[in-house]
């Protein structure tokens, strides 16, 4: 088995293409074969090195490992041109000279008539050559039928009537898409072709080259579209599309490589796979015929559930870049190993395990709400936070035990509960009412810095 992921360059890897990759490389996996990466790169005007390079990198960093260089439709450009010249030789392409004016007034007058806007093949039988501004077309058979059983959607069948005369050969001497689709495939030997459903409508035509060269059909399989909440084709309207904006925003490549694959694939019940079990278990029997909705929440809820399953020293340099680019100065590995344990059940993406995470890194805290502001300027927040600076002062190095004496100690003496004087305390330090355990985050910072935090909530009075 060889199948193929084939991207057009003229943009980032979106969640759909990622979807259509992995797809491609768990069949490979899944049955030994070889997964080819193809860059379709022969629209000049839309493609550029920069969206190439983006979708090499999110392929790399999802693991989708591709077999031998990727292959890039321009360096083939000769090969495609061997191949029209074959059909021509045979007799099933001919050179064309309608110039687009007079395929537009072809077409409105196939319109005007009631049928569908087609070239009416007036070059066909004319045995022109090569001119300037001349295209080569594919002598499409005028009846018969193309039929395919798509490994997703089942039986199609089209009546080739429906189909005019393909270009398979630019003026500029560059081959249209579907021709050169179909020579890569062939000579790539791909024997899976799984693709968006939004080229069903290409396959028919793909066919008919693969009969005229006499080659072996390939497997289609065409998967149905993600849609957004709203049943609309995903698009930028949903929020992110692009794999690198989801790693941006702290998603792990096997939080999506789960999703995605979930996303119209299933097996029983199960939620969570791993790349290997995906490999060992994916087939398109269960892949569904219905178009699939992506849903922002369940992906966050599987990065959770990877993010608690990452071992320590990784997810702290995993989150790291997101708090250096704050301008934060690294601390070292057990430290930023303490600070991770802290806060690793506290959020569901890695940024939010940075924000989460920025208080121990900050110069000064800031209180955010107001009405925590008030509660701790109130005289018995303040008397609390005071009281307990006092004894941190006394006990720098204190243990847990003697943490939570100090603390039950003072909460009985003033006649509150034990929340009363943890709350100002934690929002000296943290800027948050919600926030790790505060004997955790006490071994963390300081002593000095603690006091200082102290200090400057005390001092918060006078300004405010
Ligand atoms: N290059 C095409 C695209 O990005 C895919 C072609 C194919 O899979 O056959 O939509």
């Amino acid at each position: 088995m060889i199948t193929r992921f084939a991207p057009s360059p003229t943009g980032h890897l979106h969640i759909g293409g990622a979807r259509t990759a992995l797809f491609n490389f768990l069949l490979a996996r899944h049955n030994k074969g070889r997964f080819v990466l193809r860059i379709e790169d022969t629209d000049a005007t839309r493609s550029t090195q920069e969206y190439t390079d983006s979708i090499l990198s999110a392929m790399e960093w999802l693991g989708l490992s591709w077999d031998g260089d990727p292959i890039f439709q321009t360096s083939r450009t000769d090969i495609y041109r061997q191949y029209v010249q074959k059909l021509l030789s045979d007799g099933q392409a001919y050179w064309c000279h309608c110039r687009p004016e007079d395929i537009a007034e072809i077409r409105a007058k196939a319109q005007a008539q009631g049928g569908k806007p087609r070239y009416d093949g007036k070059c066909r039988e004319k045995n022109l050559g090569p001119a300037p501004g001349a295209v080569v077309r594919f002598k499409t058979p005028p009846e018969g039928n193309v039929y395919w059983s798509d490994l997703i959607k089942g039986s199609i069948s089209i009546d080739s009537s429906e189909l005019d005369d393909l270009v398979i050969l630019r003026s500029d001497g560059l081959p249209t898409y579907n021709f050169a689709v179909v020579i890569d495939d062939m000579t790539m030997g791909i024997t899976d072709i799984i693709r968006g459903d939004d080229h069903v409508n290409n396959t028919p035509r793909q066919i008919l080259l693969y009969k005229a060269f006499g080659a072996k059909l390939p497997a289609f399989g065409h998967v149905p579209m993600i849609l957004g909440a709203d049943k609309t084709r995903l698009s930028k309207r949903h929020g992110a599309t692009s794999v690198m904006a989801y790693k941006e925003m702290g998603f792990l490549p096997q939080a999506l490589n789960n999703y995605l694959a979930r996303l119209g694939w299933s097996h029983g019940d199960q939620e969570i796979f791993s790349l290997e079990e995906m490999i060992s278990l994916f087939d398109l029997k269960h892949v569904g015929k219905s178009a699939a909705i992506f849903n922002p929440e369940k992906l966050t809820w599987l990065n959770a559930h990877y993010i608690k399953q990452t071992p320590l020293p990784q997810l702290a340099s995993l989150m790291w870049p997101y708090l250096a680019a704050k301008g934060y100065e690294r601390p070292n590995q057990e430290k930023l190993n303490k600070i991770i344990t802290t806060v690793r059940e506290r959020g569901k993406t890695l940024e939010e395990l940075a924000q989460k995470s920025e208080f121990y890194f900050v110069e000064t805290v800031e209180i955010a709400q107001p009405e925590n502001l008030v509660k701790l300027l109130s005289p018995n927040g303040r008397e609390m936070l005071c009281n307990i600076g006092q004894k941190l002062l006394e006990h720098p190095h204190l243990d847990r035990e003697t943490f939570d004496i100090i603390l039950r100690d003072l909460a009985a003496n003033a006649g509150v509960k034990v929340g009363a004087v943890a709350q100002p305390l934690r929002l000296a330090l943290t800027g948050s009412t919600a926030s790790p355990g505060l004997f955790d985050i006490l071994e963390i910072l300081s002593p000095e810095t603690v006091q200082k935090r102290i200090k400057a909530a005390l001092s918060l009075e006078a300004s405010s």
